[in-house]
């Protein structure tokens, strides 16, 4: 303290450093507070067959309520709860809530119904316990691991030890698909595709959102779609924001869109509501 005290005397302000570095400790303490209080939520964001424009799968995207800060995005808190370690916690409950969530929709609604969720390669690192309780927890619902669709990037994959290898394949031994989120973006894509048996694709925003007749991009995403239905994978694009880039899209046979076209993500209520629409042919998004 006499230190600090020293310190002041030649520095009344708090240099940036110092005050990013309190700022992180202040968000870390929050983000604790807020697991211990149940102050996340899942919202979900439909996956629309392009073809038939019908919801049939959704990806869980987690938010945080904090009371004083309001809603904070992931974008914001995801790097520090991996850097802390506090994603492997946060983490587990996403999965398990997600499991539930699915679980009900199934029932209630739509049988073959499929669930993502992101899974950051800090989860696959750290934790020993963590598969095992997920799949225990497909097991206490009665649910197929068939019904999830675990999102990881060219990260997981890139910094991919055997600790994690052996992850990813005890998460294909119970059935759980695997998804390689924004696609493109990373450094060797090609050479994953063939090390691990991927079920989906989902094409990077930054591809689609250039999506114009003619351009560079739809020929990217052209040659993405035909390559992945080749190796059997399907192909999702993410960041779909207009009916061209739909219909582009379309003509490419890509099988499924995401993006704010045909919904934003939702809280679960409000998703129940889209899926039984949707369902009942009522209004194809
Ligand atoms: P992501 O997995 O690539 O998720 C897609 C992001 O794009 C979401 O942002 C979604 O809201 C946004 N998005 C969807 N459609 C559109 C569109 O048409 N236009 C634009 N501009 N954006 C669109 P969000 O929810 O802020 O999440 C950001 C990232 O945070 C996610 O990227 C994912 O990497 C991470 N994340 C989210 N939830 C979780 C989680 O539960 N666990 C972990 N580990 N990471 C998560
Ligand atoms: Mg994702
Ligand atoms: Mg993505
Ligand atoms: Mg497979």
């Amino acid at each position: 303290a006499a230190k600090e005290k020293g310190r002041n005397q030649f520095c009344e302000f708090t240099p940036p450093m110092e005050q990013e570095a309190q700022n992180r400790r202040l968000l870390l303490r929050d983000l604790q507070q807020g697991l211990d209080g149940q102050e996340f939520e899942l919202h979900y964001q439909p996956i629309v067959e392009i073809a038939s424009g019908r919801i049939v799968k959704a990806e869980a995207l987690i938010r945080w309520n904090q009371p004083l800060r309001g809603v904070v995005s992931p974008g914001e808190f995801i790097a520090l709860a991996e850097e802390s370690g506090l994603i492997v916690p946060l983490g587990d409950w996403v999965f398990q809530q997600a499991a539930q969530q699915v679980a009900q929709w199934r029932t209630m609604l739509a049988p073959a119904f499929e669930l993502s969720v992101n899974v950051s390669p800090v989860q696959l690192h750290a934790s020993e316990q963590s598969v095992q309780d997920w799949i225990a927890r497909l097991d206490a619902l009665q649910l197929p691991g068939s019904a999830l669709v675990v999102e990881i990037t060219e990260r997981v994959l890139l910094e991919a030890g055997k600790e994690a290898d052996a992850k990813l394949q005890a998460l294909q031994k119970a059935n759980i698909q695997l998804a390689l989120d924004d696609f493109g973006t990373g450094y060797s894509s090609l050479s994953y595709l063939k090390r691990f048996d991927i079920d989906y694709i989902k094409i990077d925003r930054s591809f689609v959102s250039h999506l114009t007749r003619g351009s560079d991009d739809t020929v990217l995403c052209q040659a993405i779609i035909v390559m992945a239905h080749q190796l059997g994978i399907h192909v999702v694009a993410e960041g779909v924001e207009t009916q061209e880039q739909h219909e582009i899209l379309h003509e490419a046979g890509c099988d499924y869109g995401q993006g704010y076209w045909y919904c934003r993500p939702v809280p679960a209520s409000e998703f129940t509501e889209r899926l039984r629409e949707s369902l009942a042919g009522q209004k194809n998004v």
